[in-house]
């Protein structure tokens, strides 16, 4: 939960701005208008409302992923690791040069945004991102940092209204299944998560555990064939058994392949299914391992 009510954050970023000195607003040729720190302070709103667990998540940044949990070491192997990296920057850049766009300097960071950010280039493209790792990789936090770079990027190019959304797979899953009871598909959920630009599915789970009514497939279908249709990035963080089924695993195990694609087809649907396999789609795996 956000720490501060909107209206303490619109006035908290009036107080420090010296363009409108608290007042908010100011005079642009006689004419009131509102304040750019107000937008800023409708973003972190915004930003600080992510229901994201643990919270201590949205502190975290580029220099924060770095394979390893404290005491336990390094949780995915170095290749994983340095693939990661790469991949995300290149999400967020179009490049993979680290020394070139990284800066610990905020202010160096905006300049290098504005020259090289991409993730707002997304909403014309549609580029989804998929990350697939175990427990305490690091997927939440990568996505985070993607949902940080589009914050940040909105506010470098002047585009406060980019929206985003973060959920769980099992909140999701709920909003579709219609419990016998009374309770139907969440249309006004659902239809958020259609139209917001970013949205992040967190924890998806190759089977819906803890789900014992078959979720409504047809919403699901419906979802993510508009987000491709309309070229909204999606972001799915989930298990690595997702990954299984739509990365060559270069195994031969060709038919437990089948049964696990047969399993996400049937909790997810298969548009799920098509936007991982879709060539719009980034894959980003975290293999687990030592070095
Ligand atoms: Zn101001």
């Amino acid at each position: 939960m956000p720490a501060l009510t909107y209206e303490q954050y619109c006035e908290h970023y009036a107080r420090q701005c010296d363009n409108c000195k608290g007042k908010r607003r100011y005079k642009i040729d006689g004419n009131w208008t509102a304040c750019p720190c107000q937008q800023k302070a409708a973003l972190k709103f915004r930003f600080e409302s992510i229901p994201i667990q643990p919270e201590e998540l949205k502190r975290l940044t580029w220099k924060d992923f770095t394979g390893r949990v404290p005491k336990k070491g390094s949780v995915i192997s170095g290749n994983a690791y340095q693939s990661a990296r790469k991949t995300l920057l290149g999400y967020c850049f179009n490049s993979n040069d680290e020394k070139a766009i990284l800066s610990n300097d905020f202010d160096v960071m905006q300049e290098r945004r504005r020259l090289y950010s991409c993730v707002l280039d997304h909403l014309q493209d549609g580029q989804n991102l998929a990350i697939f790792g175990g427990s305490e990789t690091g997927k939440s936090l990568l996505a985070m940092i993607v949902i940080k770079e589009v914050i940040y990027a909105s506010l470098v190019f002047g585009r406060p209204n980019v929206s985003f959304r973060w959920t769980r797979g099992s909140e999701l899953l709920h909003a579709v299944t219609w419990d016998g009871e009374g309770k139907t598909v969440d249309e006004a959920f659902m239809w958020d998560l259609v139209a917001t630009d970013y949205l992040v599915i967190d924890d998806v789970y190759l089977e819906r555990k803890g789900h014992s009514r078959a979720p409504d497939v047809v919403e699901l279908d419906r979802l993510f064939s508009e987000r491709m249709i309309r070229s909204r990035p999606t972001i799915i963080v989930g298990e690595p058994e997702i990954a299984t089924c739509v990365l060559g695993n270069g195994g031969n195990d060709i038919m437990a392949k089948k049964n696990l694609r047969k399993t996400l087809i049937h909790s997810w649907g298969i548009s799920f299914f098509k936007l991982l396999s879709d060539k719009k789609t980034t894959l980003l795996h975290l293999e687990k391992g030592k070095g």
